[in-house]
């Protein structure tokens, strides 16, 4: 296969000169971090007073993982490592405490992640002819601005419509000739389900790939958007606290994403021992992202199942590929591509009075999309004659619901006793999708 690449220097290094590479990008980093009121004392403490302290790449074992939950300790400066005037760009994701977590970005920074996402897309085969239709979030979210720029960056023409809204996506597509459009797999299958209904027919498009990403599916998933598009599907991944898109993104061979070593250091690790484990098994992946000049983050626990695939990629790359990610080690449910804890509907529902102590989450396919339902239980008081109070404490509950988690919820008010109370541990939630 002719490969294409948009730094084949880089992309097709040898893998003595990106371990090189790596551990002199790391200690730089570690110098950074060590700047940080976050890392500071904790590296000193791990013996890490200077870069030097980082002889080989395996010191990096020596360094304490980072989690999710340090980013919110660290709200909202603590792992700041520029100077407020240098940072450019923030991005934040959802947290389980209200507190989200904040990435920070110099120039320098937006312009590698960039070239991360550039060399990503030309690897897929896409190029400046090229209509892309970017559907995920725009804001907060890195889904919408990160690939955007990287798309720009290849010289594609970008179509920024944002997600949801079908009617408008078809007629994008068709009007400008989409060829590629990135999305996450359950919108595709939700797109193409109201394609006939729109009025549309395949004919009237002229898509040749999607990226998917943002949340799990499977190998029979991309398929079946594959076929019921006639198009190519890529698999991307990518986490806001690693910038966003860009970690890694599947090839033209379309079997494992690269993930680019020489801006991130990869590990897979044992899910409950947190030691190494061999190429080809599943394990936590644990990311260290090495050139980010605003905000260092070393060995960050993704929470992410994933392995590496072992055998080289015929397509010349030389950056390990990892497997289709499984599933995470947390509860953290992706709800048509936005980040949800249940601890996130819990503390709404629990700091308004009126609710009774049971409650549960309930998550469905609707058509193709992902439906929430948040069943609550409330006194026995506020079932009167008069529904009118209730129907408000519903809209209110949605409203807050809204408000703390990007998603509009179904709301459901049950008497008191009626959802089931497990022994032992409660069960608050039912994920009945079928795995995509
Ligand atoms: P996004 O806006 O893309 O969802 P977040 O940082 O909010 O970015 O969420 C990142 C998480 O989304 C990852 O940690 C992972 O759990 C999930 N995710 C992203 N891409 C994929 C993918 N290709 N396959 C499975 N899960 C993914
Ligand atoms: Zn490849």
């Amino acid at each position: 296969m002719a490969a294409r690449y948009w730094n084949e220097a880089v992309e097709t290094m040898g893998r003595p000169d990106i371990e090189a590479l790596q551990l002199s990008l790391l200690r730089q980093a570690v110098g950074r971090a060590l700047t940080t009121p976050f890392y500071g004392p904790r590296l000193e403490a791990a013996g890490i007073s200077g870069p030097s302290d980082i002889r080989s790449l395996a010191d990096l074992r020596r360094i304490p993982f980072t989690t999710k939950d340090d980013l919110r300790q660290a709200f909202p400066f603590g792992m700041l490592a520029a100077e407020r005037r240098e940072v450019v760009r923030m991005h934040a994701s959802s947290g389980t405490t209200g507190v989200p977590t904040v990435i920070y970005l110099t120039a320098a920074d937006v312009e590698r992640w960039t070239d991360y996402v550039a060399r990503s897309l030309v690897a897929t085969g896409a190029d400046s002819s090229d209509v892309l239709q970017n559907m995920m979030t725009y804001g907060l979210f890195t889904g919408g601005l990160g690939l955007h720029y990287g798309a720009e960056r290849v010289g594609m023409m970008v179509i920024p419509a944002g997600p949801g809204n079908t009617a408008r996506q078809l007629k994008l597509m068709k009007d400008f000739g989409t060829t590629t459009v990135h999305a996450t797999p359950s919108f595709m299958l939700h797109l193409h389900s109201k394609m006939a209904e729109e009025g549309y027919g395949l004919g009237d498009l002229r898509l040749k790939r999607a990226f998917c990403g943002a949340e799990p599916y499977s190998e029979d998933a991309r398929r079946k958007i594959e076929a019921l598009f006639g198009i190519e599907v890529f698999n991307s991944y990518g986490l806001s606290e690693m910038n966003g898109p860009g970690v890694a993104f599947e090839c033209e061979r379309r079997d494992g994403m690269h993930l680019w070593e020489d801006g991130y250091i990869l590990e897979i690790v044992d899910r409950d021992s947190f030691e190494p484990v061999p190429d080809g098994e599943r394990g936590e992946i644990v990311l260290t992202i090495l050139c980010r000049e605003a905000m260092p983050l070393l060995r960050y626990r993704t929470k992410d199942l994933s392995a590496v695939c072992p055998e080289p990629c015929p397509c010349g790359r030389t950056h390990r590929r990892i497997a289709r990610i499984t599933g995470r080690t947390d509860d953290m449910l992706i709800i048509n591509g936005i980040n949800v804890f249940p601890s996130q509907i819990e503390e709404v529902i629990m700091a308004m009075p009126e609710v009774g102590n049971n409650y549960l989450i309930l998550v469905q396919k609707e058509g193709a999309l992902d439906r929430l339902t948040v069943k609550v239980e409330v006194g026995p008081s506020s079932f009167a004659d008069d529904s009118r109070p209730l129907n408000a404490l519903r809209d209110r509950i949605r409203s807050r619901l809204q408000a703390s988690i990007s998603l509009n919820p179904r709301v459901e008010l049950h008497e008191p006793g009626v959802l089931p109370v497990s022994e032992g541990k409660a069960k608050r939630v039912v994920d009945e999708r079928p795995k995509l």
